[in-house]
């Protein structure tokens, strides 16, 4: 094993041991005195996010040194290397990116990160309607929000709906819901190349399809019903006029002077399977 491994090896057998012992934050309070201590074996130990344990710990290598599971990096990990990279950048009296970054953020932000006696000089444009007020991943909810004020009572937030299929947005006043939309990722790119076919199965949206069937399917016992149809004996006589769309167990007229001519595009596309 070379030198490295080794030190490392130790790193793990000795936080493990502590751990045994003493319990997790034992653990956490000896790589902070080694760290303190400049101990080289330790510098590289950091604080990631370990899913067995459903906590941040210190992980060396992204392996928690509590659980010897895997780990992931946090925020602050990046936000520790920009930090790092920023100040490589002043020594030698480069800007740009701390501009470029400062740019990004809210006027707001910006005023508030200035000594309290100073905000009255930019208090005209410091006038925002809206707020971001965070932005984050939530690990146990597993999806990522971002909250907005919208000017005295309101809040958004945006919600990305977990199989990052699309996102949901809510509107919240003073205390309750009033507004909410979900928009599907599939949703966001029609219009685009659709002009050639404007019935290209692919241009119908699983929303659109599902409102169809909603609309105009029927179940057997619905349309025999309406028709006078046995229902053990209806299939030969409906499959005239319908089709069965297994996957919704409904019937579907083949044709209908009242649908729409997207309608009967879809009806056709169905009727495929
Ligand atoms: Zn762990």
């Amino acid at each position: 094993m070379g030198k490295v491994k080794k030190q490392q090896q130790k790193v793990f057998d000795d936080c493990y041991a502590i751990y045994e012992k003493n319990g997790y934050e034992k653990v956490i309070w000896h790589v902070s005195i080694e760290q303190a201590n400049n101990n080289p074996a330790y510098k590289d130990v950091n604080e990631e996010r370990c899913e067995a344990c459903d906590n941040t710990m210190p992980s060396l290598n992204h392996i928690c040194l509590i659980c010897g599971q895997e780990t992931r990096m946090s925020k602050q990990q990046l936000v520790d290397a920009v930090i790092e990279d920023l100040k490589k950048g002043f020594a030698q009296g480069d800007y740009t990116v701390l501009d470029e970054l400062l740019n990004k953020l809210q006027i707001k932000t910006l005023v508030q990160s200035l000594p309290e006696e100073r905000w009255d000089e930019f208090k005209e444009i410091n006038n925002s309607y809206f707020e971001i007020m965070h932005q984050d991943f939530y690990e146990d909810a597993g999806f990522e929000e971002i909250q907005i004020h919208c000017g005295e009572h309101g809040s958004v937030y945006l919600k990305q709906d977990g199989d990052k299929l699309g996102f949901i947005v809510d509107v919240y006043g003073e205390n309750d819901l009033v507004d909410t939309m979900t928009v599907w990722e599939e949703d966001l790119n029609d219009g685009a190349d659709d002009t050639d076919e404007p019935f290209d199965p692919n241009n119908f949206s699983m929303v659109e399809k599902e409102d169809f069937i909603d609309t105009w399917g029927q179940y057997t016992d619905e349309v025999c019903a309406e028709l006078g149809y046995e229902e053990d004996s209806c299939d030969d006589l409906l499959e005239v006029d319908y089709f069965y769309y297994e996957r919704s167990r409904k019937w579907i007229p083949k044709c209908s002077s009242m649908y729409s001519e997207r309608e009967q595009a879809i009806a056709d596309y169905l009727k495929l399977g």
